[in-house]
């Protein structure tokens, strides 16, 4: 696949970023803060699994803290990067986009692989599957850089929000650069999902049912390998938007290089409450950041395929 140079057109000058709380995090009441357990050093493909279930309060004896989505705002305490400048998800501000990115669209730009004899598991902070054995889900190409899948896994509601508005839920497709370890390099893919019909991955996730509805627990997917350029090449041959952020659960690490996807694909809301019924009856969603003048950019790929290049436009596809 051709790969392009992701020069990012110099931004401009930005004005006030939003701060918007998520209604749903906002709206639980104010609950236990995180008890302190045993860690370990944090590698990229446990992100997000918050260090395994939740367990009784202990004396605190390492930088692994426990957390959860009763008060985001508290990560700071344990997770210092979570109260930088830099930090995910943002409410994608439209009219604040200040250049265009690349000369082509993901899809182009991916070699995703399909992958079988995967696993879902519970992470406690949500449904992760992870890449296995490593490379199984193939990787993404950027400027000559090669990113691998290392796992993907859900969020309801959506983290990321456009123009104020939230989705349904949203799926984070997890890279790392090849060679790179720990939290570093990553790059992150964001697939939005707008209320609609089953979405055939989720469902193989076993949502709405079948999924493992305890921390730690796991389950084997069945049915056909999983392609992520078959599942989501709609969204992935259009037009993105992208910014650099952080993780968007502790440690918070600013090392991310986000693409959410414009379009979006569809989940049902069986699905979501299935989802949700797996954490507890909760969602998993961090409140979104202040951008804090961060350029944030888009793809030049127009959703109605204008701008894909020659060689993409036999596979391009109506968007649904
Ligand atoms: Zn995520």
């Amino acid at each position: 696949m051709a790969d392009v140079e992701f020069a990012f057109s110099a931004p401009a000058p930005e004005s006030a970023s939003i701060s918007t709380f998520s209604p749903l995090a906002m709206g639980l009441a104010l609950g236990l803060l995180a008890a302190v357990v045993g860690g370990r050093p944090a590698l990229a493909a446990d992100l997000e699994n918050g260090f395994a279930s939740a367990a009784p309060i202990a004396p605190a004896s390492s930088a692994s803290a426990h957390w959860n989505y009763i008060l985001p705002q508290s990560w700071q305490t344990a997770y210092p990067a979570c109260a930088s400048t830099s930090q995910s998800p943002i409410n994608i501000d439209t009219t604040a986009i200040s250049g265009t990115a690349g000369s082509s669209n993901l899809y182009s730009l991916s070699s995703y692989t399909p992958a079988a004899a995967l696993s879902v598991r519970n992470t406690g902070h949500g449904l992760q599957v992870d890449a296995s054995p490593a490379g199984a889900l193939g990787s993404l190409s950027l400027s000559g850089v090669t990113y691998n899948v290392l796992q993907f896994h859900l969020h309801f509601p959506s983290e990321h929000t456009v123009d104020g508005a939230p989705m349904l839920g949203e799926m984070h497709i997890v890279h790392q650069k090849s060679g790179s370890t720990g939290l570093n390099d990553l790059l992150v893919v964001g697939v939005f999902f707008q209320a609609g019909t089953d979405h055939p991955l989720l469902t193989q996730m076993g949502l709405p049912s079948g999924a493992p509805t305890t921390s730690a627990e796991t389950m084997p997917i069945t049915g056909a390998a999983i392609s992520l350029a078959d599942m989501f090449q709609g969204q992935l041959q259009g037009s993105f938007y992208h910014y650099e952020g952080s993780l968007t659960t502790p440690p918070c690490s600013e090392t991310v290089k986000w693409f959410v996807l414009e379009n979006t694909a569809t989940a049902s809301y069986a699905q979501a409450k299935a989802f949700m019924a797996t954490q507890g009856a909760t969602d998993n969603s961090r409140p979104v950041q202040l951008r804090n003048g961060r350029p944030l950019v888009k793809g030049v790929t127009s959703v109605t395929g204008m701008n894909i290049s020659a060689d993409l436009v036999e596979c391009a596809s109506p968007v649904a």
